[in-house]
């Protein structure tokens, strides 16, 4: 692969470099495109292990918002470079991120070289001044990003839910996406409690509630979409919506449910992958977390066939893509597309063997982790080679990390 400029140029055999070019030998390793993740919460590494084994409700009310409540610009800083730390370790190269504080995960972003939509997450507060700061946090967000002309940042709206944020907000955000021409992250029926309080509350289902308001569109890409009726999926189809879904954070919170994923496929909705937070998942390694979604619908449809590797391994990269709208930049290995480009080491005890070379996208998803991932590229700069990072100094992002958590929670 021959890359200049940022772009694939040359693929194939016998490729001339000339005397300046950096080479890479690729010999026992497998080339893949870059990992997109579609749903995170970057700065929750800060909460990693802080609150595991409860319910969505409780998790969130009792332990999650608190919490949130304390992190300052600096805390959110750190915790995103530790996630971008994270990430280049383990092959994601594309984000899409909800939280707070957002101007300085792009600034991490940006220091760190990958790729990232960043959203400020909306929650709506009960009165009126507050809810028009809060739009004008959003509004900040895009003008930060903008002024930082970065084109790896990109800004993207995050109102977080239909049940924490009105018509009125859901319909804001359609409005500045479609004047900036970005996408709108949201999640969207995470559980069957939602789904129930919907029906008694708006007298409709999530998904019909936001189609009645007439916020789908193919800007929208909805997190976790688990709880939903083959109409609300065809509905999401209909509108060109998007999912991103995110089996680990499901089963670890227990959200009862899987997610119709072979149903979405057959509405045409693209569906790409995401780890959710860090403080739901634990990791933010896409390897993890494309073995489970192989496993977990096979487990739950009583079909091993019902979702192969090589559809799980596209999930994560040109599904992903697609997701975003950037399937024609990234998500796969062409000329012309953006360099982002990971190298997974073969020699890794775990990767041994390959049969005949034939087996190699089983490999990537049922054997791998991502600390096989050895070298990542993004935009056609080196973030980590040999596993040794370049953009970012490990001992100075961890000493950052546990000053901003024996500030936030204490010893
Ligand atoms: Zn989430």
């Amino acid at each position: 692969v021959k890359i200049d400029e940022g772009k694939i140029v040359e693929l194939g055999q016998n490729i001339v470099s000339s005397r300046n070019d950096e080479t890479i030998d690729c010999r026992g390793k497998v080339m893949i495109p870059g990992i997109v993740n579609t749903h995170t919460h970057l700065a929750m590494t800060l909460l990693r292990g802080y609150a595991d084994d409860l319910e969505l409700k409780e998790w969130l009310e009792e332990k999650i918002w608190p919490l949130e409540k304390r992190l300052t610009a600096d805390m959110v800083y750190s915790g995103a470079l530790l996630g971008c730390l994270e990430m280049i370790r383990t092959g994601t190269t594309c984000f899409v991120d909800m939280y707070f504080f957002m101007e300085r995960v792009a600034d991490a972003v940006k220091e760190s070289g990958l790729r990232g939509l960043l959203s400020h997450g909306i929650i709506d507060p009960p009165n009126k001044a507050d809810k028009e700061r809060d739009r004008k946090r959003t509004l900040a967000l895009s003008q930060y990003i903008k002024r930082l002309g970065e084109p790896r940042v990109r800004f993207i709206l995050g109102p977080h839910s239909p049940y924490t944020c009105d018509q009125d907000t859901l319909l804001w955000c359609k409005e500045i996406a479609e004047k900036e021409d970005t996408i709108v992250g949201i999640h969207v029926a995470e559980t069957r409690g939602e789904q129930a309080r919907s029906e008694e509350n708006k007298k409709a289902r999530v998904v019909d509630y936001l189609d009645r308001i007439g916020f789908l569109s193919d800007r929208v890409l909805a997190a976790h979409a688990v709880w939903l009726t083959k109409s609300e999926v065809k509905l999401l189809g209909k509108r060109g919506a998007r999912v991103a879904h995110c089996p680990v954070s499901n089963m670890k919170l227990a959200s009862g449910g899987v997610a119709p994923v072979p149903e979405m496929w057959e509405a045409s909705v693209p569906v790409g992958l995401g780890t959710d937070g860090p403080a739901s998942n634990n990791s933010l390694d896409m390897f993890e977390t494309m073995k489970m979604c192989a496993l977990i619908h096979k487990a739950y449809r009583w079909d091993p066939t019902i979702v192969p590797a090589q559809r799980v391994l596209d999930m994560a990269t040109i599904d992903g893509a697609k997701c975003i709208g950037m399937e024609k930049t990234i998500g796969s290995l062409e000329p012309g597309k953006m360099a982002d480009i990971v190298l997974v080491d073969l020699q890794d005890p775990n990767m041994i063997p390959v049969h005949n070379g034939a087996t190699i996208v089983s490999d990537l998803v049922y054997s791998a982790n991502g600390n096989n991932v050895d070298t990542t590229i993004v935009n056609g700069n080196v973030l980590m080679a040999n596993r040794h990072f370049r953009t970012l100094d490990p001992p100075d992002v961890i000493q950052r990390v546990n000053k901003s958590v024996t500030d936030l929670i204490g010893q």
